[in-house]
């Protein structure tokens, strides 16, 4: 099996041909090496190709000379703040770069799996489902969302063999660190005030970056074509709960914390049901939060020592 991993150089990407490097599979890594891009995530071993997956004539040479059997699509533009300053790069990676991809998969019968996330439902109350409405509030939620749509209507219109997977937050080490648990961690161990958005009480679910991987790898295995499936550890922590979290680890104290003019349009909570692919994909989340956030936070701390970021007391 030969699969198109694009994205390979970001958080969940990298982690992804870490997995795959454990099976008898060829992979090649498509990747901009956007600022969320890191080159350090790059495999000697594994073939890699720079450049952007909305560029149609470099795609589609790259069909044409690789003959894939899979697309598994991480490339997007990721950070939800970043698209409320600015939605053009999102629009462009993660709506037309998926068109660009789903075109090639076309010609060339490619299987086609679009990772999404728990975002494009917006705030819920309960659980959503594979069926609930989609109800974005940002522009990083709709262009996903949006990509969701193209995937489902090449899927009834053309029958191009696709599956869609909607994740919530991981965590886990190689993230950029903009986001809210690398940010944390740094902040904390500079002795830096930790900015928490508002009251700092909106629940996120969080699920370690290689239970995601797993789950990924029976969707392309055995999943349904035309199907969406949830993936979630149901682990629901508030942001304030993960920043104390990361304090009380790196002997810090509380009032570091310093709560800021809260996100446009912040969702309040995202929560998955998983019931479906654990029922019929028989796959469940391993890691316990608790000790995946021990090595997470370890991991960080070395990385950010190594670069000099923080002060080694
Ligand atoms: P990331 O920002 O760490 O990495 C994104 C990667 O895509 C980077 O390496 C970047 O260089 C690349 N990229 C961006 N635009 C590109 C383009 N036009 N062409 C080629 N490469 C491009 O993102 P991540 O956190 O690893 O997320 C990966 C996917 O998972 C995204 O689609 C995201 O929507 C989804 N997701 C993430 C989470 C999460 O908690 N991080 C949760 C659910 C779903």
């Amino acid at each position: 099996m030969k699969i198109l991993v694009t994205g390979g150089a970001g958080f969940i990407g990298s982690h992804f041909i870490r997995f795959l490097q454990k099976k008898e599979v060829e992979i090649v890594n498509l990747d901009l090496l956007t600022y969320a891009g890191n080159r350090e995530n790059l495999m000697k071993d594994i073939p890699f190709v720079c450049g952007d997956i909305a560029d149609e004539s470099l795609v589609n040479d790259l069909f044409e000379k690789e003959r894939f059997d899979a697309v598994v699509n991480f490339a997007a533009e990721t950070h939800v703040d970043r698209s409320i300053a600015d939605s053009t790069r999102f629009i462009h990676s993660n709506v037309e770069g998926v068109r660009v991809l789903l075109e090639a998969c076309r010609r060339y019968q490619v299987h086609f799996h679009q990772i999404s996330t728990d975002e494009v439902y917006g705030s819920v109350e309960g659980k959503a489902d594979e069926n609930s409405r989609l109800m974005p509030s940002n522009p990083y939620s709709a262009s996903k969302a949006s990509a969701d749509l193209l995937v489902l209507a090449y899927y009834k219109t053309y029958g191009l063999k696709v599956t869609i997977s909607r994740c919530t937050n991981n965590y886990g080490s190689h993230q950029y660190p903009e986001k809210l648990i690398p940010l944390m961690i740094q902040k904390a161990v500079s002795d830096d005030k930790l900015p928490v958005y508002g009251n700092g009480l909106q629940q996120r679910d969080w699920i370690y970056v290689e239970d995601h991987c797993q789950a990924v790898w029976e969707i392309l295995q055995h999943g349904r074509y035309g199907e969406i499936y949830h993936v979630g550890a149901n682990c629901v922590k508030s942001n304030l709960e993960i920043v104390r979290m990361i304090l009380k680890q790196t002997n810090r104290t509380e009032d570091l914390i310093e709560h800021v003019c809260d996100r446009l349009g912040h969702d309040v909570c995202y929560a998955l049901n998983t019931d479906k692919i654990e029922k019929e994909l028989h796959w469940k989340p391993k890691m316990m939060f608790e000790e995946g956030m021990m090595e997470t936070i370890d991991w960080y701390i070395r990385y950010f020592r190594k670069r000099n970021k923080i002060k080694v007391s």
